[in-house]
Order: C-alpha cells, then sequence, then structure tokens
C-alpha cells in the first residue's frame, strides 16, 4: 500500500526536501518527565508505559546509540534523530544542548526530531531548537498533546491542559518551528466529535505535522488495569481505520503526516491485536482513502461523511 498517493507522507516530504530516504533513529537522552519524577504525578498518564522507550538505550552515548540505530535500520540515506524517550526537553538547556549538538553534528544527520509534553517547553529550549533551524537542520518539535479535552486529559491524567499546548505551539510557531502535534485517537470517551474537535482545534492553532495514535493497552501502564477489569475498551480495525480516514480527509494538504497509526508488540502490547501487524491499519486507512478520497478532499464537509 503506497500511502503517498493519498496523503502527504514525512517520507515524501523529507524525500523532496532532501533528494534520497531520510530515516529517523529513536534516541533517549536519559530524560524523565514530570509526571513521573513527582513533579506533577509519579505514576505518569494513564496509557504510558516508558519501559517501552528502551531505556537501557539510556547508558550509551548519543554517538553510539546512533550507530546501534543505524545498523538496526539496514537502510541507506541520511537520518534525523529523534530524541524520542520520555520528555526531550526536560533539563536544564546546557544539558539539552550537549545532547543535541553531539546528534546533530553525527555523519549523515540532517536534523533533529525532539519529542516533549507542552508544559515542558520553554523558551530557551525553543532558542536552541531555531539555532539549528537557523543553521540549515531540518527541526520539528514534536507537542505530546493527545487530545483537546481538557476533561479528557484529566481522565488521562496527562496533567497539562489544552492552554499549556497552545501556550507552547504558538511559541514554537512565533520562532518558525515545526510542530508536530500528537494525537491518540479513541482516548476513553472519545469518538468522531472529540476527535474532529481536536483536529480542529491544532488546526486553528497552526500544525506542521500530525501523529495519528491509536489506543493501544500496554504492559505496564494503568490502562492495563482498567482493562482487565472492564473500563477501557480500544477500538476496533474498522473504528479506528473509518475515523483516521475521516481525520485524514479533513486535514489540510499541506500537513505533514508523520504517523496514521502504531505497532507494538506482545508482551508489550496488550490490545487491540490489529496493533501487532506493521501494515495491516495502513492497509485499511489506505483502502478508505482510495475509495473516499485522499487527504483534504473532505475540508469544509461536516463529519461524519457520508463515505
Ligand atoms: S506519556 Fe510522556 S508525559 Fe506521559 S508519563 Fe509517559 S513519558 Fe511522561
Amino acid at each position: 500500500m503506497d500511502l503517498t498517493r493519498h496523503l502527504h507522507t514525512f517520507g515524501y516530504y523529507l524525500k523532496r526536501r532532501f533528494g534520497e530516504p531520510v530515516h529517523k533513529l529513536s534516541l533517549s537522552g536519559d530524560f524523565t518527565c514530570p509526571n513521573r519524577d513527582g513533579t506533577l504525578g509519579r505514576g505518569g498518564c494513564t496509557f504510558c508505559n516508558v519501559r517501552s522507550f528502551g531505556r537501557d538505550a539510556a547508558e550509551l552515548t548519543i554517538s553510539q546509540q546512533l550507530e546501534r540505530e543505524k545498523a538496526k535500520t539496514d537502510r541507506a540515506g541520511k537520518y534525523l534523530a529523534y530524541f524520542q524517550a520520555y520528555t526531550s526537553t526536560y533539563a536544564e538547556v546546557e544539558v539539552l544542548k550537549a545532547l543535541y549538538d553531539e546528534a546533530a553534528g553525527a555523519a549523515d544527520v540532517v536534523g533533529l526530531c525532539v519529542g516533549t509534553r507542552p508544559d515542558c517547553v520553554p523558551d530557551a529550549a525553543l532558542d536552541l531548537l531555531a539555532g539549528y533551524r537557523d543553521a540549515g537542520r531540518e527541526v520539528w518539535l514534536e507537542l505530546g498533546l493527545q487530545t483537546a479535552n481538557d476533561a479528557t486529559q484529566a481522565l488521562i491524567r496527562r496533567g497539562h491542559t489544552l492552554a499549556d499546548y497552545r501556550d507552547a505551539a504558538e511559541r514554537a510557531r512565533a520562532r518558525g518551528l515545526k510542530v508536530c502535534a500528537h494525537l491518540i485517537v479513541g482516548l476513553p470517551g472519545e469518538g468522531w466529535e472529540q476527535a474532529h474537535q481536536t483536529l480542529a482545534t491544532v488546526l486553528d492553532i497552526g500544525v506542521a505535522g500530525l501523529k495519528l495514535h491509536p489506543l493501544m493497552i500496554v504492559r505496564g501502564s494503568r490502562m492495563a488495569a482498567q482493562y482487565r477489569r472492564g473500563e477501557v475498551q480500544p477500538q476496533s480495525l474498522d473504528d479506528y481505520a473509518d475515523l483516521a480516514a475521516s481525520l485524514i480527509r479533513h486535514t489540510p494538504a499541506d500537513v505533514v503526516f508523520h504517523r496514521v497509526s502504531a505497532t507494538a508488540q506482545a508482551p508489550t502490547l496488550i490490545a487491540p491485536d490489529w496493533c501487532g501487524p506493521r501494515w495491516t491499519a495502513l492497509q485499511a486507512i489506505g483502502a478508505r482513502l482510495a475509495r473516499a478520497g485522499g487527504q483534504g478532499s473532505a475540508l469544509g464537509q461536516a463529519w461524519p461523511p457520508a463515505d
């Protein structure tokens, strides 16, 4: 399934900019997060299992991690250093600079992607990132919003609000930084209405990229216990694909989709089982886009669309 026929994928965007494939290499800067270190809480967001970030990587230097990840990809080309684990702006700016410098200076690394919480991006961190962008690097700030609904934010114990996201996104955009919003589709109590409201909100604030993620129940999360008690239920493949395709169709064509689904493997993944195989959700979403129209084809239309 060639999704680039139906949506503006990150791979396509990068290939156009750099003229060759660019791969993301996941790194850990040995950060923690305020929802785990006691600043906001200790148990974390209810869906999160930080062990899936691979904390062992933090024992390696950034250069060592890059070499290890390059060897794993087995794909030639250029690379983006992706600070993925925990909250990757959650340190003094001098610490951040040392980590980002090491990554940005590595061979064949053309830029940085930095994943973080919207309440953990002080101006000094944004200025630092803007410096790499000014030096010609590709730079993305990946902000975990998950939902624009503050009631759901509280339910999943995010510890921040939509206002935090708006503030961080606006300060980043004022510096010309590209913002990618992470959204989880199918959070408890959320359906089409909330998902479309979240999309409309992030588009209204202004966003260069989106990551759509199905709700996954992973081992070690608080939600795993809620799932066992029957209190939460992940979406079916059809429900997720229908809604994800609708969100894509309601997104302008210039917004880059970094991801439209996600995978995990047992024993980390508890449910849904369709999140195991890499292509299952992508093929389901692609089939819907092929049938109903691709990215942006439903702009201005009400939802649910009549497809
Ligand atoms: S999802 Fe991010 S902010 Fe939430 S507990 Fe996990 S690492 Fe912390």
